[in-house]
């Protein structure tokens, strides 16, 4: 999947590169979810294509097929291990040292520092020094979706570039055959690297969403309904549950088209729930939600319960 709304911005990078003009180092940035990373691993490509047009590398020289097969000998990834928070400075020294050394294939060597924001203090004193003396034959690109988590020192050494929002259009087009790309799309606010991530996520929606109409239903009760969602893998759950309270404000606002689950919702507010007691109560388990993602020991099953509970006599006990 191609980021063709960084078409423009690969061109303009491309070009600086034949002229000669390009910056050493070089940071690239732009929103969460719309593929900096991405634009930075190609971009890290078309330095080490010889003969790039266009903004694009040409896919069939010596230096393309290395690239292919992943044992370009002019490139080096610096990003955090799985699991780890942070890159260690084990990492950057290895990148300083591969920085010293001619380039093998290509016209000049490249590194990537992949979420860069990750650099710990130790981390990132150590690859300032490289970036203040920086060799004529590396390029460092840095990306990060947080330019403002790194060391003002590192920023101003680096000339930056911005990943642009893509279009509507755009972003369905890189969905390109992902089922419910809308929904997806709806849910990542426009952002479709996000929104393909939360691909994997559309199983745990369905059950989610069963599980609502079955309460609603009168099918199940609160208990049985919360230890059915309990189940759901938890970051899936969290994803969807938010995305299910922020639809039902949208619903009691009149703004039925970006409903998750269009017919329960509009039954309901049908049925006038109250909209400011909706909303308080909405925005508590909102940041109920977000206290648990930043690791707040709630018990699950008892939070869904009481979730359900206060939610159902929302529902039918005012009247
Ligand atoms: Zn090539």
């Amino acid at each position: 999947m191609r980021i063709e709304w960084a078409s423009s911005l690969m061109l303009q990078l491309g070009q600086l590169w034949q002229n000669k003009q390009l910056a050493p180092s070089l940071l690239i940035t732009g929103d969460m979810g719309i593929g900096v990373s991405e634009t930075a691993h190609a971009i890290a490509e078309l330095f080490r294509c010889r003969n790039q047009t266009n903004g694009k590398r040409c896919g069939q020289c010596h230096d393309c097929r290395l690239i292919d097969a992943d044992t370009h000998p002019d490139f080096l990834l610096v990003a955090p291990d799985e699991g780890k928070k942070q890159i260690g400075v084990d990492k950057v020294r290895k990148a300083n040292e591969f920085a010293t050394t001619r380039p093998q294939v290509a016209a000049c060597k490249v590194i990537l520092i992949d979420q860069a924001e990750r650099l710990n203090t130790a981390s990132a004193n150590a690859i300032l020094k490289t970036l203040e003396e920086p060799a004529s034959s590396v390029v460092f690109i840095l990306a990060t979706e947080r330019p403002g988590q790194l060391l003002p020192t590192i920023r101003s050494r680096c000339q930056s570039y911005v990943v642009p929002m893509p279009t509507p259009e755009q972003a369905l087009s890189y969905l390109d055959d992902i089922a419910q790309k809308q929904t997806l799309l709806d849910l990542a606010r426009g952002r479709p690297v996000l929104a393909a991530s939360l691909e994997d996520t559309m199983a745990s929606r369905e059950k989610l969403l069963a599980l609502f109409a079955g309460l609603l239903d009168g099918k199940l009760n609160a208990v049985e309904a919360a230890s059915g969602m309990a189940k759901l893998e938890v970051e899936h759950l969290m994803t969807w549950l938010q995305a299910w309270l922020v639809d039902l404000v949208k619903a009691s606002l009149g703004q039925q088209q970006a409903l998750q689950d269009p017919n329960g919702l509009v039954e309901l507010i049908d049925q006038a729930l109250p909209s400011d007691k909706l909303m308080k109560w909405v925005d508590q388990q909102i940041s109920d939600i977000s206290a648990m993602r930043r690791g707040a020991s709630l018990n699950l099953q008892s939070w869904l319960e009481s979730m359900l509970i206060d939610f159902m006599s929302l529902c039918w006990g005012e009247r």
